[in-house]
């Protein structure tokens, strides 16, 4: 219980540097980084359709419901 528990990169495990030092925080390093968000847009993380926010969707039904 000498220090803090440390941060582990998301991608790779390895402990993070904090912030302001590590600018690519969460993750270990601009790889890392890059690597997470090639994971979202390959599709690995399973997303069904875009999400949509409550506020979105409120939106979407004020439009198509008619105004009259
Ligand atoms: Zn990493």
């Amino acid at each position: 219980m000498t220090k803090r528990p440390q941060p582990k990169c998301p991608i790779c495990e390895k402990p993070v540097g904090l912030r302001p030092e590590n600018q690519s925080f969460p993750f270990c390093s601009v790889r890392c980084k890059q690597q997470d968000l090639g994971k979202w847009l390959g599709g690995d993380y399973s997303v069904a359709g875009r999400p949509a926010s409550p506020h979105e969707i409120a939106d979407e039904l004020r439009r198509g419901g008619g105004d009259n």
